[in-house]
C-alpha cells in the first residue's frame, strides 16, 4: 500500500485493529523516539535524530487496505483539480522550464489528470497512477494522457524513463517515503526533475500553538483548513490516513540522501476551496507565512504545504 489520492472528499472513520507494529525511522533508521501527540488513537512520534514525525506503531498493509476501501467516497468529481489549479500552473510552468521542449512525465497519485493535462498539452507522454480506480478512469480519457489504478510498487516502470516524476501530497502516506523517493530516483532520467508537496510540520506546530489562544479554535474552524474533518483539525498527522509529517529541513535531508540535488522548497499555493471568507483567511495566512520564510532567508518556513522541487544529478 503507498501513494493513495485523488484528493477528494474523504472518510476518515477508522480505529486501531490492534495489529499495528513498531517501527524506526525512515529518514535515517534511529529507533530514538519521542512520543509527540496521540491522534485518532495513534501515537504520534518525533525521531530523536533527524527529526522526522511518524506513526508508531503503524497499521499493517492489511489494515491500510481496508482504511482505503472506505476512504475514498463512491462519486467524488474532481474537486481536486480545481482545489490545486495555482498549484499545478505554477508546478507545471516551474518543471516544463527547467526540462526539454518535449518528454515523458509520470504523476503518482495523479487524481482526475489535471496536472497532467498541462504536460499532454505540450506534447509531452503523460502517466498517471492512482490508487483509485476512479479518478484512474477519469484521467485516461484526457487526450494524451495514459492514466492506470495501483500503487507506485518498485519495479513498476523501467530505470531512467521518465523527464518528470511528481508525487503532490502523497509522500505523507506511503508505507515508507525513503523507498518511494529511491523508486522516483530511479525511473528518472539523469536530469530529471523530481516534484512534491506534503503538509508542513512546521506549520503544524505554530498551529499547535495557536490553538491554545482564546477562541481561535472557532477561527480555525472556520477557516477550514486542514481537512474537511473537523475532528482531525487539530492533528499533526491525522493517522492512519497520513502516517509520516515532514518540514522543509527532513524534505530536504530525504531528497539529498536519495540523491538528489538543485533542491528547491517552497511555501504550497493555498487550496482554493471554501467560502469567500475563507478563502480570504487562506491567502492571508499565505502571504504572512510566505512573508516570513522570504524574511528568514527561507530557513523559518511556517507554510501550510511545502512544495520541493529536485534534479537527478
Ligand atoms: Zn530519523
Amino acid at each position: 500500500m503507498s501513494q493513495p489520492q485523488s484528493g477528494t472528499a474523504e472518510n476518515r472513520a477508522w480505529a486501531p485493529t490492534g495489529r499495528e507494529q513498531e517501527v524506526d525511522c525512515n529518514l535515517c533508521g534511529s529507533a530514538d523516539r519521542c512520543l509527540v501527540a496521540e491522534e485518532n488513537q495513534y501515537n504520534v512520534v518525533r525521531c530523536e535524530e533527524c527529526g522526522l514525525l511518524y506513526v508508531s506503531p503503524q497499521p499493517t498493509d492489511e489494515d491500510l487496505s481496508e482504511f482505503y476501501a472506505q476512504y475514498f467516497p463512491e462519486e467524488s468529481g474532481d474537486i481536486w483539480g480545481e482545489m490545486m489549479r495555482r498549484n499545478f500552473d505554477l508546478d507545471s510552468e516551474y518543471l516544463l522550464r527547467k526540462t526539454g521542449a518535449r518528454g515523458k512525465a509520470l504523476d503518482i497519485g495523479c487524481g482526475h489528470g489535471e496536472f497532467l493535462r498541462r504536460f499532454a498539452e505540450r506534447g509531452w507522454d503523460a502517466f498517471g497512477l492512482d490508487f483509485s480506480p476512479e479518478a484512474a478512469a477519469a484521467a485516461n480519457e484526457i487526450e494524451g494522457v495514459q492514466a492506470s489504478q495501483g500503487e507506485f510498487a518498485a519495479g513498476l516502470f523501467e530505470a531512467e524513463s521518465f523527464d518528470v516524476v511528481t508525487a503532490w501530497y502523497v509522500l505523507e502516506h506511503a508505507r515508507a517515503p525513503r523507498t518511494f523517493v529511491e523508486e522516483a530516483f530511479r525511473i528518472l532520467k539523469p536530469g530529471g526533475m523530481f516534484g512534491i508537496r506534503v503538509p508542513n510540520m512546521v506549520f503544524s506546530k505554530v498551529f499547535l500553538a495557536m490553538k491554545k489562544i482564546p477562541n481561535m479554535d472557532k477561527l480555525l474552524f472556520a477557516m477550514n483548513i486542514d481537512t474537511d474533518n473537523k475532528s482531525s483539525h487539530f492533528n499533526i498527522i491525522d493517522p492512519p490516513a497520513h502516517l509520516f509529517g515532514f518540514t522543509p529541513k527532513t524534505i530536504e535531508k530525504l531528497l539529498s540522501d536519495v540523491g538528489f540535488g538543485n533542491i528547491a522548497i517552497i511555501p504550497s499555493q493555498p487550496v482554493e476551496v471554501g467560502t469567500t471568507g475563507t478563502l480570504i483567511a487562506k491567502k492571508v495566512l499565505f502571504g504572512s507565512t510566505s512573508l516570513v520564510s522570504l524574511v528568514t532567508g527561507h530557513r523559518f518556513n511556517p507554510a501550510p504545504a511545502v512544495t520541493a522541487y529536485a534534479r537527478k544529478i
